[in-house]
């Protein structure tokens, strides 16, 4: 097998990469560019959109799947296997994006009109987006699935709701594909799968030279910025992705008004926060313990008095009569979406405090912002930077540096690491961080191919040598130290417990072997 690298390339975005086999081709990832690398969103593709079999889709990011629907419109017509949380998170996201497709393009139009310009049209429309869900095969955590001859599994990231890093086998060879991990004890979705065996990995290094402050640290810093913000008695603007993100912010908001008396209107801004917010909580199975236990006591860990879910655009104007509030909105990185409204109307007022809650990508008004500009364009006019700007980086989905080496020190074969979706430098620093630890460790470029060769005796899974099993065990008890157990998992210890004496009864020690003649 063989792998092209067609996006994610010492970049952030773009995911997409194709991999070849005698008899098969298929695609980890169709993501769209973002931020300032918008215009490489349009056709051709770099491979023949027909020639693939199938796509392997790690999670509903836009920069891991935006651009499925336009793979769709080229003349895709294969499977496109995924989680169902994944699925329905990409439904909801995919008729948003052609929404704002379709605002940006008339926009853009008026302007081309007035100077007689050729108009534009939108990469795709609903049309499209409802050819791409009917391909879509759901695929449950932790089962095989296979086509022609690819055989893959999908773990949990504990990245964002229904993310999965994939394990695929092909032509004698392994290879996983991180897509996005999550930090080690997330709140949201727990920790990253413990993988041990693979020829490759692909793996992404969004944060790969930097260290997350801890959880603590991060609470403590939340809660100083809004307690500063409440001062002010202006309003608080949060840009956040609306799908995971916004829910950690309203769980971190919640514990607030808990633990520091935080009382000041929320308002989630965003046509799609309810719908996302009901899918966290249909699948909350998949969320971490903490999350799960506030369900099994039937609280909502999202929901808390004060907090309304504003839809309509007429509800999101309204906004602007208000002195004070906490505002939650998209774009995460202020690449469209309601918070553009809310920064060109309270950027200028110095009461106004912006709090990021997520990666700036280069090229995005987030990042001139957390930079520091002075002066920014918003809709046609330049609006005067006024507003406190404070960035809160310890609510990263993505593991930092630490989370990334302690991922890949679980492997016991020695693979190959082809370093991914981070910028250039950062990728860099992480490969020569993977270097020091004794890995061989490329950072692929745009279009690059490499040869993927059956190196080691890679097998679909088996049954765990008896080590395994010890060393499994130790390595999950050592997990559950220190984690406050919920009654159902107490009960789910009772019953390992007793399962594990018996395979103590069952099993012989060394000097009890029998012996020949014996
Ligand atoms: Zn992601």
């Amino acid at each position: 097998m063989e792998i092209t690298f067609f996006g994610a390339t010492r970049e952030v975005t773009g995911s997409c990469y194709l991999v070849r086999g005698k008899d098969v081709t298929f695609l980890v990832d169709c993501g769209m560019f973002q931020g300032g690398e918008r215009n490489r969103n349009a056709p051709p593709f770099p491979f023949a959109p027909r020639d693939i079999d199938f796509v392997l889709l790690t999670h509903a990011h836009l920069d891991h799947s935006g651009r499925i629907p336009l793979l769709v419109r080229e003349g895709f017509q294969g499977k496109i296997y995924a989680t169902l949380p994944t699925i329905e998170l990409c439904r909801i996201l995919f008729y948003d994006t052609v929404k704002l497709m379709r605002e940006e393009v008339e926009r853009e139009n008026r302007r081309r009109r007035r100077s007689g310009k050729p108009e534009i049209a939108p990469l795709f429309g609903e049309e499209e987006v409802e050819k791409a869900l009917e391909l879509f095969e759901p695929v449950g955590y932790d089962e095989i699935a296979e086509e022609k001859g690819v055989e893959f599994v999908f773990r949990n990231a504990a990245h964002i709701l229904g993310a999965a890093v994939l394990e695929v086998w092909g032509e004698g060879t392994k290879v996983v594909f991180s897509g996005d991990i999550g930090q080690f004890g997330n709140v949201m979705e727990g920790s990253p799968p413990v993988i041990e065996e693979a020829d490759f990995v692909v793996i992404e290094s969004t944060y790969g030279n930097r260290r997350h402050k801890t959880l603590e640290e991060t609470r403590r810093e939340f809660a100083q910025v809004m307690q500063d913000a409440m001062g002010t008695c202006g309003k608080v603007l949060i840009p956040t992705f609306v799908v995971d993100r916004a829910q950690r912010v309203l769980y971190e908001i919640r514990l607030l008004r808990d633990s520091v008396g935080l009382h000041c209107p929320v308002y989630f801004d965003s046509p799609l926060g309810k719908q996302t917010t009901d899918i966290y909580l249909k699948y909350r199975h998949l969320l971490s313990g903490e999350l799960e236990r506030l369900h099994l006591q039937d609280d909502d860990p999202f929901g808390f008095p004060g907090l309304t879910y504003v839809t309509t655009p007429e509800e999101s104007k309204a906004l602007n009569d208000l002195d004070h509030a906490i505002i939650l909105a998209g774009s995460g990185m202020c690449t469209g979406g309601r918070i553009l409204h809310h920064l060109k109307h309270n950027l200028f007022k110095a009461t106004t405090t912006v709090v990021f809650v997520g990666f700036q990508s280069r090229g995005t008004l987030g990042r001139a912002l957390v930079d520091g500009a002075k002066l920014v364009h918003i809709f046609d006019e330049d609006i005067a930077v006024r507003a406190r700007i404070a960035t809160i980086n310890g609510f990263s989905a993505h593991g930092d540096q630490e989370d990334l080496l302690r991922w890949v020190g679980y492997f016991r074969s020695r693979p190959v690491f082809l370093v991914t979706h981070g910028e250039e430098e950062i990728a860099e620093a992480f490969a020569q961080a993977l270097r020091e630890k004794g890995f061989e460790a490329i950072v692929p470029a745009f279009g690059d191919t490499l040869d993927l060769p059956r190196r080691t005796v890679v097998a679909v899974p088996r049954m765990p040598e008896k080590e395994d099993i010890v060393e499994r065990l130790e390595r999950e008890i050592q997990k559950l130290r220190g984690r406050t157990l919920t009654q159902e998992s107490e009960v789910l210890l009772q019953s390992a417990l007793i399962l594990l004496e018996e395979a103590g009864r069952r099993s012989t020690s060394a000097d009890e072997l029998p012996k020949d003649g014996v």
